[in-house]
């Protein structure tokens, strides 16, 4: 039997504050056995599981109360056997979640718990065995909520209202929605230093929100505060729901040439401005399905981006902000050639807020991943927002004349 170990000392207590009182799990392991393929959960404690089995495609996720994932700093693993790649983290407040890739469709074979033995953990054991893709059960109903705490997915009409919010006025202290890209079990992008993504965006935004503040001159709020998972559209809600005035999705990439660094700022756009572009919004544009979400009928609009005519005048205007954006940050970070680009982002299809999505760096390159790493540069990074921001109302009241 072969196993795979994942059994590092969590690196990022500082993000989060828990108590002893916090289960944790210590150990995820995956195991390959003749016919069937082990996942072990070594918790201090006995857990009260719900599993769901999503295709499209196919998923094993396992729900879990709140935990400390006091097992690796990636969220995010190889797999074994009918498991492809795992990934763990906090779904929302009082529930964490694994997701496991599957390379086939499953059966649970086998679920059960083993008290302490030595280690002073307790296993909770699952076994998969394959099976033809006709005998594959897909949970029909989703034992988790999506979206909201009422427990029920609202549709996407809910979601973003068809007549948007009129505001032709600019506000005194205009209101600016910082989204820290990724969280939870959706890790984003590896570092090349060893921090994922997930908790390089959450430290920009949270530099990004006390420059911005101390400048007397906005608010600024954050979309999530802590390392907890957000659906995309959720993500939009949360800022149209605050009257956001503009909102900037921070992110961080990775690419395969670890050479490539600068920031680039994206705006939406049916067509993406390049290959590069279209390949990063697709990847973007799965953070739901790498977390486990059943996208069903949705699925479709993530794949191909329909704007509204509603959506154009913010897309004109996050167009510009962009425009603006890009020569604040070259004159305090390195920014990419053609740094403002295009393509269908879901996070950034609010109809009525201008939306843009901000790739700071490149975590593959170890000098990006350095800045974007250091208070220093998260600072410039913040500074260089401001700035964007200064020059965009400037311009919004001079042509409004207020
Ligand atoms: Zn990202």
């Amino acid at each position: 039997m072969v196993i795979l170990t994942f059994s590092l000392a969590a690196l990022f207590p500082a993000y989060e504050g828990h108590t002893a009182a916090t289960p944790e799990v210590r150990g995820l392991r995956v195991g390959e056995n003749p016919g069937f393929t082990r996942l072990v959960i070594d918790a201090d404690r006995r857990l009260d599981v719900k599993i769901l089995f999503l295709a499209d495609p196919y998923r094993m996720v396992i729900d879990l109360p709140e935990v400390r994932f006091a097992v690796a700093a990636k969220g995010h693993a190889p797999g074994r056997g009918v498991v492809g790649a795992l990934r763990f983290g906090l779904f929302r407040p009082g529930v964490s979640r694994i997701v496991l890739d599957l390379t086939r469709p499953v059966r649970l074979s086998r679920r059960f718990d083993l008290p302490p033995r030595g280690t002073g953990n307790w296993r909770l054991v699952f076994d998969l065995r394959p099976v033809a893709p006709a005998d594959y059960q897909v949970t029909r109903k989703p034992l988790v909520e999506v979206n909201g705490a009422n427990g029920t997915r609202p549709s996407p009409a809910q979601e973003l209202p068809a007549r948007p919010k009129a505001r032709p006025k600019i506000p005194a202290r205009p209101l600016i929605y910082l989204d820290p890209g990724h969280g939870g079990m959706d890790p984003g992008a590896p570092g090349a230093l060893g921090t994922p993504e997930k908790y390089i965006t959450l430290a920009v935004a949270r530099e990004a929100r006390r420059v911005i503040q101390a400048s007397g001159r906005y608010r600024a709020r954050l979309t999530r505060e802590r390392d907890v998972f957000l659906p995309l559209r959720r993500r939009i809600a949360i800022a149209r729901a605050g009257g956001a005035d503009l909102f900037v999705s921070l992110h961080a990439d990775s690419l395969k040439n670890r050479r490539v660094r600068g920031a680039t700022v994206y705006t939406l756009s049916e067509t993406a401005s390049d290959r590069e572009a279209a390949a990063l919004a697709a990847r973007e544009n799965k953070a739901d399905v790498l977390a486990g979400l059943d996208l069903g009928r949705e699925a479709p609009e993530v794949a191909d981006i329909l704007i509204s005519l509603a959506q154009r005048e913010a897309m004109n205007r996050a167009s510009h902000f962009a425009n603006l954006l890009v020569p604040e940050l070259r004159k305090r970070i390195r920014v990419r050639r053609n740094a403002h680009r295009f393509a269908g982002f879901v996070v950034l299809k609010a109809p009525d807020v201008p939306s843009v999505l901000v790739e700071m760096g490149y975590l593959s390159n170890r000098q990006d991943a350095a800045m974007m790493g250091s208070k220093a540069g998260r600072r410039r990074i913040a500074e260089g927002l401001l700035a964007g921001i200064d020059r965009y109302f400037s311009e919004l009241r001079a042509a409004s004349g207020s």
